[in-house]
């Protein structure tokens, strides 16, 4: 069985509709897939439906903005009722935080000579999260860039002046979260330094990390997979594909890699008897 458990469709920043992303991965020859929006999971019911014509298993996905102290930190949540309330709560926090963080970067930038208001800053449709694109769009319809790259490299960089890092939700409460909508939360994209902490979520109640990713030499994974066990998480594996190439099911991992979350969704290896 061939697997790929992170991936985005235009439900988030990704560049496919949901039903794309499964066509994608049923002609790519993957077995079974995980859409994990961004703070969302509005394009699970599409991608199911698409999932039952082309014979491609679908988990059940998202993936959760959040804060560990003063560090960013993604959550992929695996197998959750898409619908539960739980997970929309979430999101409106999350978009909250980033609405009230778009207020602060609207301050510096006034308090720079540049008159923008938030009201200007606007999200496209079905987009939940307004962040620093959004800000760097109003100022180039406004007039106060030429461009988006201009408008980072002078104001909304990581090292320029109104530069203002995101904050979510703590990660306790992305996990809380999951687990109320009967998920289980994985750690996205884990650095390697990143295993000192694997004991402290798991408390939380993490149930695994991605380990397994395209860009990660096998010596990190390794490694990752490692620490997971001393902290009894499982491991997981995606290749975060956004659209455009390479393309989807170019990179994949077999139920050997990730057996022991495949367990516990209570999936069958043999790919029979998938909920
Ligand atoms: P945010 O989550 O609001 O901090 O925005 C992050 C997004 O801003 C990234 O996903 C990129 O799309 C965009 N971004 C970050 N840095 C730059 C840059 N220097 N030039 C253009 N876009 C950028
Ligand atoms: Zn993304
Ligand atoms: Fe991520
Ligand atoms: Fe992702």
């Amino acid at each position: 069985m061939h697997l790929d458990l992170h991936m985005h469709s235009t439900c988030s920043d990704g560049s496919q509709a949901p039903d794309a992303v499964v066509r994608a991965a049923a002609r790519a020859g993957l077995h079974a897939i995980a859409l994990t929006d961004h703070d969302t999971t509005a394009g699970v019911a599409l991608a199911r439906e698409e999932a039952r014509g082309c014979g491609v298993r679908l988990i059940t996905g998202c993936e959760l903005t959040c804060s560990f102290g003063e560090q960013e930190l993604h959550v992929l949540g695996y197998g959750l009722d898409p619908d539960h309330a739980a997970l929309g709560l979430f999101t409106a926090r999350m978009m909250a935080l980033r609405q009230d963080r778009i207020g602060v970067i609207v301050a510096r930038l006034n308090a720079l000579g540049v008159p923008l208001e938030e009201a200007d800053v606007v999200l496209p449709p079905g987009n939940v999260a307004p962040g620093r694109p959004h800000v760097a769009a109003a100022m180039v319809r406004r007039g106060f860039s030429r461009t988006i790259q201009e408008a980072f490299a002078r104001f909304l960089g990581d090292r320029a002046a109104a530069y203002v890092p995101a904050r979510g939700p703590d990660v306790s409460e992305a996990i809380a979260a999951i687990r109320d909508a009967g998920g289980i939360s994985v750690w996205a994209h884990p650095a390697l330094e990143d295993a000192r902490a694997f004991p402290t979520l798991a408390d939380m109640g993490l149930g695994g990390i991605e380990a397994l990713r395209p860009s990660v030499p096998p010596v990190h994974s390794s490694a990752l997979e490692h620490a997971a066990r001393e902290s009894r998480l499982v491991v997981s594996g995606g290749s975060d594909w956004h659209g455009g190439l390479p393309g989807l099911g170019s990179w994949y991992v077999t139920d050997r890699h990730v057996s022991a979350l495949l367990e516990r969704l209570g999936i069958d290896r043999e790919g029979k008897d998938i909920r």
